[in-house]
């Protein structure tokens, strides 16, 4: 086995099974992708550390424990169709092209959205597309979708979303009063009408930019978002 694999099972082994993820089927997806190869060059050493490390355009790749608890949170079935919003590195997208059918990834940072899909193309995620554009408005081309991850923190949970949601769909997305500072919710579709919601705990990602998350300037985007 090669250093990196080393570095992987280690990560995998201290920082996601032993804090309590058990689904078999995320571990050895955590274990497979090269997260080295998505973070940028003078920082690949920390690869493998327990945070999230910068990205281009002041964004981050998200730490590996939290990748790991909203991957086992959407429960994917090897059929699932799934959205992300906020692509980033395309870190997450890789994890969860191994756990479902097909990953539509949207990034609004034209610049990283290109680097992802450049990057998955090389490591051979062909079952990954990546959009650039604001993903609180999902992407209704593709929809519906049995699992959608945002994998940055909104203001409120936006209903563009959770209409893209198929039967039995689940949406993973950290929501807060303030844009650094979240609880990570699941919303689940259980009818054309029902939702539920649970709160899967205290998270801290960068802030959802888009008509149905922040403002630039980090306000609520729209007026029905307010409480
Ligand atoms: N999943 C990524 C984490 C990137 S951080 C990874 O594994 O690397 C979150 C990303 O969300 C940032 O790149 C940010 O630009 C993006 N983002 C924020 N608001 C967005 C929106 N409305 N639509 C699409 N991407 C968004």
């Amino acid at each position: 086995m090669d250093e990196t694999s080393l570095a992987r099972d280690r990560m995998v082994e201290e920082q996601i099974a032993r804090r309590g993820v058990q689904a078999p089927a995320v571990l050895a997806a955590m274990r497979t992708v090269p997260r080295e190869s998505f973070v940028p060059e003078e920082l690949r050493r920390h690869a493998h550390e327990d945070r999230p490390l910068p990205i281009a355009a002041g964004q981050t790749i998200s730490q590996p424990f939290v990748v790991a608890l909203m991957a086992e949170a959407l429960a994917l079935r090897p059929t699932d169709r799934v959205l992300e919003v906020g692509a980033g590195s395309g870190y997450a997208a890789a994890v969860l092209s191994r756990l479902a059918a097909q990953v539509h990834a949207v990034e609004r940072y034209a610049e990283l959205a290109a680097s992802a899909a450049g990057r998955l193309r090389e490591l051979g995620y062909d079952n990954v597309e990546l959009h650039i554009g604001d993903g609180t408005t999902g992407w209704p081309a593709a929809a519906p979708f049995d699992a959608i991850l945002v994998s940055a923190g909104g203001p409120a949970v936006p209903p563009a979303l959770t209409d893209q949601l198929a039967p039995d769909g689940r949406l993973v997305i950290p929501v807060g009063e303030t844009p650094g500072d979240q609880r990570l919710l699941r919303v689940t579709r259980n009818g054309p009408a029902t939702l539920s919601q649970e709160d899967l705990g205290a998270v801290r990602f960068v802030p959802l930019i888009g008509a149905q998350g922040w403002t630039e300037d980090g306000r609520r985007a729209a007026e029905w978002l307010r409480p």
